[in-house]
C-alpha cells in the first residue's frame, strides 16, 4: 500500500491540471502513493482557460475557492449574431470566473496535503507498460515506475494520439473600458468563427478575457479583428493559443491500467468546450475507482465503475449537446439572425429562471422550440434536422 521505493508509485498522473490533480487528491486520500508529473514549470501556468464555472459545480468537485481565486461574479450574458442580440439573466445559476493559476494551486495543495507528490518541469516523453508496471520517462531521462498510469495531459495528448477536429482558439487578457463588469458576451458569426464563437469574459471592471475559436481560422488575426471592431482603447496583457475539444467523450476511458481523464478523455462540453466541472468529475470518479482497484489486488474490473459513473452523470447531456452542435455547425449568418431574433421573451425568462450552466441542453431545447425556429430548421436542414429531432427524442 505505501511507497515501495523512491521511484516506484502506486499511481503516476501525467498532467498537473484540474483533472489530474483531483484524481491524485482522491487516490492519495485513500493512502496510496501518487506522483504527478507536470511539464510546465509552475502549476496553473500558463493559464489556458476562461475560468467560467458554476459554484454548484465547484462544490461537487469538493472545492470552496479562496476569495483571491474568485475573479468575478457573473449576472448574465449577451448573446449576439450579426444583426440580432438578446440577454439572459444568469443570477440563479451562480456563475463565477476563477483565476486558474490560483485555482489549480489550491487543487495541488489539496492533493499534496493528502500525500501526493508533484514534480513540475517534468515533461513525459514516453509511457511503456510491461509485466504490469508502467515506466514513465521524462525529458531529463529519469524514469519513474507505477502500477497505474493516469493520462491527464489534455487535448494536446488527443491530438498526438491522432484525434482530429480540435478547434483552434486564442484568448487575450486585456484591459478595456468597454468590458462590462458582470456580463459575458458571446458572438456568433458563421464566417468569422465557424463552429464556435467569440467571447468576452469580464474578470473585473474594465478587464477581462477576450477570445475567439473556429474551425480552420487564423486565431491571432481573428482576435485582432474582433478587438478592432470593439474599438480602442484596450491593452493586451497576455496572449494564449490552445485547441478546444467539442467532439464528445472518447470511450473506453481505460485500457488495462492506463486511465484517461478530463480533456484527454474528451470530457469537455460539446457546446462550449468547458471542462473544469465535467473533466474534474472525471478525475474524481477515476481516482475512486483506481483506489478500489488498488485495494483489491490491482483488479482492473473496478475501473469500469469510473466509466459508468461518468457516463451516468454526463452521457445524456453530452449526447444532446452534440446534436445541438450539429445544428449550430450548419447555420449560416442569415439563419443565426433569424433564429436568434425569433426567441420569445417568455423563453428567455424561462431560461433565466430554470437554466443550469452545467447541464444546459434542456435550455437549448426550449430556446429552439419556437414555431418559427422549428419550421425554419425543417426547411433549412430538411432530413438532417428530422434525424436530429429523432435522435434527441431517443436520449
Ligand atoms: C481558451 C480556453 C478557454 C476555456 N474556458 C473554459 C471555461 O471558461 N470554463 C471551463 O469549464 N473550461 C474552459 N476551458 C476548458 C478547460 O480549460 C479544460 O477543460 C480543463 O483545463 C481541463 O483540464 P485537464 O486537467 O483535463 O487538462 P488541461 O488543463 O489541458 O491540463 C493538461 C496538463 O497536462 C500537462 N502536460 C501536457 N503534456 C504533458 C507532458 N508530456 N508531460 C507532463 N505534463 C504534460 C499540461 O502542461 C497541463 O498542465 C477552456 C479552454 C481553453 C483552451
Amino acid at each position: 500500500m505505501a511507497l515501495q521505493s523512491k521511484n516506484f508509485y502506486d499511481v503516476i498522473v501525467g498532467g498537473g491540471s484540474v483533472s489530474g490533480l483531483l484524481a491524485a487528491r482522491e487516490i492519495s486520500s485513500n493512502g496510496y502513493s501518487v506522483l504527478i508529473l507536470e511539464e510546465d514549470h509552475e502549476i496553473g501556468t500558463p493559464e489556458h482557460c476562461g475560468g467560467v464555472v458554476s459554484q454548484k459545480g465547484l462544490e461537487k468537485l469538493g472545492v470552496i475557492p479562496r476569495i483571491k481565486t474568485i475573479e468575478n461574479y457573473i449576472k448574465g450574458a449577451i448573446i449576439k449574431t450579426k444583426n440580432s442580440s438578446f440577454q439572459i439573466n444568469s443570477e440563479n445559476q451562480h456563475i463565477i470566473v476563477i483565476d486558474r493559476r490560483s485555482f489549480d494551486k489550491e487543487l495541488a495543495f489539496q492533493a499534496q496535503s493528502n500525500g501526493a507528490e508533484i514534480n513540475t518541469k517534468s515533461s513525459i516523453t514516453s509511457v511503456n507498460y510491461s509485466d504490469n508496471v508502467y515506466s514513465i520517462k521524462i525529458s531529463s531521462g529519469k524514469i519513474f515506475k507505477s502500477k497505474f498510469f493516469v493520462e491527464a495531459r489534455g487535448v494536446g495528448q488527443l491530438i498526438k494520439n491522432g484525434y482530429r477536429n480540435a478547434i483552434p482558439s486564442g484568448q487575450y487578457e486585456i484591459y478595456a473600458p468597454w468590458i462590462q463588469k458582470d456580463i459575458i458576451e458571446v458572438e456568433f458569426d458563421s464566417e468569422l468563427y465557424p463552429g464556435y464563437f467569440a467571447w468576452v469574459v469580464p474578470t473585473g471592471d474594465g478587464q477581462g478575457k477576450v477570445g475567439v475559436a473556429g474551425r480552420h481560422i487564423n486565431t491571432s488575426l481573428t482576435i485582432e479583428r474582433f478587438l478592432e471592431k470593439k474599438g480602442k482603447p484596450y491593452s493586451i496583457i497576455r496572449k494564449i493559443y490552445a485547441p478546444l475539444w467539442t467532439n464528445g467523450y472518447i470511450k473506453p476511458f481505460h485500457i488495462e491500467r492506463n486511465v484517461a481523464i478530463g480533456d484527454a478523455a474528451g470530457q469537455t462540453k460539446p457546446t462550449t468546450a468547458g471542462g473544469i466541472y465535467s473533466g474534474g468529475m472525471g478525475g474524481i470518479y477515476a481516482g475512486r475507482s483506481i483506489s478500489k482497484s488498488l485495494e483489491n489486488d490491482n483488479d482492473c474490473s473496478f475501473l469500469k465503475e469510473y466509466q459508468s459513473n461518468w457516463i451516468n452523470s454526463f452521457g445524456n447531456e453530452f449526447d444532446r449537446q452534440i446534436l445541438f452542435r450539429k445544428i449550430l455547425e450548419r447555420l449560416d449568418n442569415k439563419s443565426l439572425d433569424k433564429i436568434f431574433s425569433s426567441i420569445s421573451s417568455s423563453a428567455l425568462d424561462n431560461i433565466s429562471s430554470t437554466g443550469d450552466f452545467d447541464f444546459h441542453a434542456a435550455a437549448l431545447k426550449s430556446f429552439l422550440n419556437t414555431k418559427i425556429t422549428v419550421n425554419f430548421l425543417y426547411t433549412f436542414m430538411g432530413n438532417e434536422y428530422r434525424k436530429i429531432i429523432k435522435d434527441l427524442s431517443k436520449i
